[in-house]
Order: C-alpha cells, then structure tokens, then sequence
C-alpha cells in the first residue's frame, strides 16, 4: 500500500460568494480569481495532513479545497501515513503546543529517530509526486518533516500551523524546539493570530491567516423559521411543526432530511416562543459546562423567562472517548440535582453524530433558534462556534481568549467576558441582552457583517494567494 493516500476534492462554484458580498468586494475576489488562474497555470497546489476526517482542520480544507478548484486552480489534498509510536508522538506534540504534558514522555533523539523513520516513505513517494514550479501547503507538526527534502526539490512550501496558545510555557517551547528544524527551511509560516507565533522564526516569512466558516455547508447555510422549528422538532427538543420540513443541502447540492433524533435530558418540551440561551460544545471540561449551566440558573433564569439549550455531540455511543463521557455525566448530574423549576428551563443535548452533515444541520437550527448564543470557555484556539453564531446574525457572550477576541469587538458585535470563571458577570451580560431585544438584534447584525468581512472562505482564499505569489515571484 502507498504511504501517501489521496482525498477526494470537490468543485464548488465560488460564483456563490456574489449574493453575500458587496459588489466592490466580489470585484476584487473575482480579480483575484483570474490572477490565480494565470499564476497557477500548470501548477498543482499540494495539501499535506495527517488526517481526511475529523476536527476543524479537516472540515476548512474540504470546502477551502473545492472552492479554488471552482476557481480553476489544481488544489489537491493527500493524507501521511504513520506508525503508531508516530502517532503517539505527535499527539504528545499536539499536546505540549497546548501546554500539556499529554503521556508525559520525552522530545528527544529517540524521538527524533520515531518521528523521521515514520516521515521517510512519505517523503519517498512524495517528492516523486511533485514538480518544481508546484506549491506545497504542510499542515500541522504531523509532516513537517517533509518540508526539507521538498525544498531540495525546488518546490514552494508553506508550513500552516493551525495550533497555539497566547502564552508560551516551557512544554510549548520543549515543542517548538522538536519541530523548529523541520519546519525552518519553509518560505512562509502561516499561524492563526500574532500571539501563535514561535518565537525564533524569521519575521520576514510569517503570515497571519484567521480560520473562516463556510456560509453555504450544512452547518452554516440559510434556514427559514419553518425549516429550523421542522428540525428541532424532529430530533425531539420542540413539539410537532405543522408547517415545515426538517431538510437542508449536503456539501454535493442534493436536499436531505433530518431524520434522527437527539438524546435530551429536559425538565420539559421547549415551546415554540421560549427565548433560548445556547451554547454549543464537545462535553470538554476547558468549554465549562457547569460553569455555563449554573451560571445560567443563579443569573439569568430569575431574571428572564429564557430557557438554556447546552448541545454536544453524542458521546454515548463513543467508547474512545471517556472524557467526553465523564463530562456529560458531571453535567447530569448536575441536570438532576437541580429543583425542579430550574430543570424546567434546561435541556442538555447529545446530537446524533452517525451522519456528519445531518449533525451539521441540527447544530445550524440550534444556532438559528437561539436568541443569545454563549461560548464561555476556559481555553480556546479560534472558536469556530463564536463565528458560527454571529454569523447567523445572533448576538455572541463569550470569553476574553484566544481568537473569540479577534472575532467580537467588545460592546459592538458581541460580548467579551474578561474572567471567563466569573458567573455573575457571564449572567448578567446574558440577560442585559435578553432583557434589550433592540440592543441584541443590533449586536447580531453587526456580529453577521464582521463575519461577512473578515471569516468566509473569500478572505483566506484571498490571503493564501498573495502568499503564493510572494513565495513564487
Ligand atoms: N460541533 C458540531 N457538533 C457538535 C458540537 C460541535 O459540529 O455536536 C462543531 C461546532 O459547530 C464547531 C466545531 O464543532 O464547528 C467546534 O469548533 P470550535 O473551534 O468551536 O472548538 P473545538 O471543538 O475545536 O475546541
């Protein structure tokens, strides 16, 4: 079997982003189009990752991908291939760029010995795949190692790190200093938000390219009120409703249905007026989901007639994951405890996860149904649901961290919270926006034109390309 196995590339129309962008703008991105065509003709704009499925990195480059094909550039997408003691290594790596020890071993020469043994048949089969005049975008530590011998081939590489945190520690350092070597010999570094950066790069080649959603996937397209009380009715969480129905459009274009329902834990049915405070999350400790529930019993639900939708993937069925598990369990429990006019006007819920777009759908009706929607973590990179709820024009109350504050400006498209561990305060700016619908919706609308602005696929397409031109010319 090959080491290097190739992902399947859509083709999505980038004609799609005219109806969302002012006319000068669509301009400029169609400018932008035909300089790419020109620029990248008989060239073939490698990805490289570790992984086709799962997590955000995976998602952006599925609709990225597809849409500068679209546009008539050669995007193509192939996946590394590991060991396990590899893979144990760079999850080890993954974790101290976090700032945790992960299983506590070392980043040393045997390390070294893992990491490169694993990389060879990669770099083998790879370099023969590519040509010269090609560029290669390196995603994440997993195939750093690649970068050297493709810069030997004379090929244009960029090294995209999608991880990091706003303060280094010793264990992120210990990190940074493993990768340095591989990652070094790249013309450009491409991180997420300044305070990401390595210390120890070259200034000159680093980039700042901010993660984006996109408007037209299950989880982020257009659904009318009909479609999203039709959805929440069919995965359990509202009674029946007569007049829509719960469907939505795959990453293809053909129509679907939800079918499935959601585990919930309620005190009782969600009615069709409730307001609703939402947040959405994996069932992870660092996202606060007993900080975000009691928080909302001690200051909102005396103040307001709102109910609290708290929304995760279902992780009952997952074995591999016990974290995730114990999280939801500590938040039943919680659930449970409560007297029984809080339980009223909670609903905790586990969404189906056998069909990823049919997820997508019932998190966008979620997020369509919420009046206020909360991120109130304890620790985050980008927060993709930040950008996910204002871009559907909802007011956002979310922690001061990481790249939640390059989203909302304080006050004007959203609300920072600067103790994400204080209640009162995540209480109150709740229901200050529930109790002033005028200020919410004005939020909302500003929260939905930053996202229009700087967090669709347009700006980083856009961004990946004067990149490319400055690395090649
Ligand atoms: N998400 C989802 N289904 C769920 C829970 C979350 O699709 O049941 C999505 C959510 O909409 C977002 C992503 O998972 O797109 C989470 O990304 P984020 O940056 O907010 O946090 P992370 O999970 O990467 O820490």
């Amino acid at each position: 079997m090959s080491a290097i196995q190739t992902v399947n590339v859509g083709r999505l129309p980038f004609e799609r982003f005219e109806s969302l962008m002012d006319p000068e703008r669509y301009a400029a991105f169609r400018a932008a189009v035909d300089r790419s065509r020109e620029l990248l003709d008989g060239r073939i704009v490698w990805n490289v990752n570790s992984t086709a499925r799962g997590g955000g990195v995976a998602e952006m480059l599925v609709s990225l991908l597809a849409y500068a094909n679209g546009a008539g550039v050669n995007a193509r997408w192939e996946v590394i291939s590991g060991t396990d003691p590899f893979f144990g290594l760079t999850k080890r790596i993954h974790n101290n760029l976090h700032s945790a020890a992960g299983d506590g071993g070392d980043l040393g020469e045997a390390e070294r010995r893992i990491y490169e043994e694993a990389l060879a048949p990669n770099i083998a089969e790879f370099v023969e795949m590519v040509r010269p005049q090609d560029v290669v975008i390196v995603h994440d530590p997993q195939p750093a190692g690649l970068i050297e011998p493709l810069k030997e081939r004379g090929v244009a590489v960029i090294w995209r790190c999608h991880v990091g945190i706003d303060v280094p520690s010793e264990l992120s350092r210990r990190a940074w200093s493993f990768l340095r070597p591989y990652v070094e010999p790249a013309d450009a570094y491409v991180f997420s938000r300044r305070q990401f950066v390595w210390e120890g790069l070259d200034d000159d080649k680093i980039e700042l390219i901010a993660p984006v959603i996109d408007a037209f996937a299950a989880k982020n397209q257009e659904l009318s009120p009909e479609t999203v009380s039709a959805i929440l009715a069919c995965t359990g969480l509202e009674g029946d409703s007569p007049d829509g129905d719960p469907v939505f459009l795959r990453e293809d274009g053909s129509p679907e249905r939800v079918v499935r329902r959601a585990t919930i834990w309620e005190g009782s049915e969600l009615n069709a007026g409730d307001p609703v405070v939402l947040q959405i999350s994996r069932w992870d400790r660092l996202k606060d989901p007993i900080g975000v529930i009691q928080g909302f019993v001690d200051g909102v639900l005396p103040q307001t007639d709102a109910h609290l939708v708290y929304a995760g993937p279902d992780v009952t069925a997952v074995a591999d994951d016990p974290e995730g598990k114990e999280v939801l369990e500590e938040a039943v429990t919680l659930f449970q405890n409560l007297p029984a006019q809080a339980r009223e006007r909670l609903h905790l819920v586990a969404v189906p996860m056998d069909d990823v777009e049919e997820n997508a759908a019932i998190i966008n009706a979620l997020q369509r149904r919420a009046d206020v929607v909360v991120q109130k973590s304890i620790a985050e990179g980008f927060g993709l649901t930040v950008a996910e709820g204002m871009w559907k024009a909802r007011p956002v109350v979310a922690s001061r961290i990481g790249g939640i504050q390059d989203q909302i400006e304080d006050g004007v498209s959203g609300v920072l919270l600067d103790d994400p561990t204080d209640l009162g305060a995540y209480g109150e700016a709740v229901s200050g926006l529930l109790l002033d619908p005028e200020r919410a919706r004005a939020m909302g609308e500003a929260a939905q034109a930053r996202v229009r602005n700087e967090f669709l696929a347009v700006r980083s397409l856009m961004q990946y390309l004067d990149l490319i031109e400055k690395i090649t010319s």
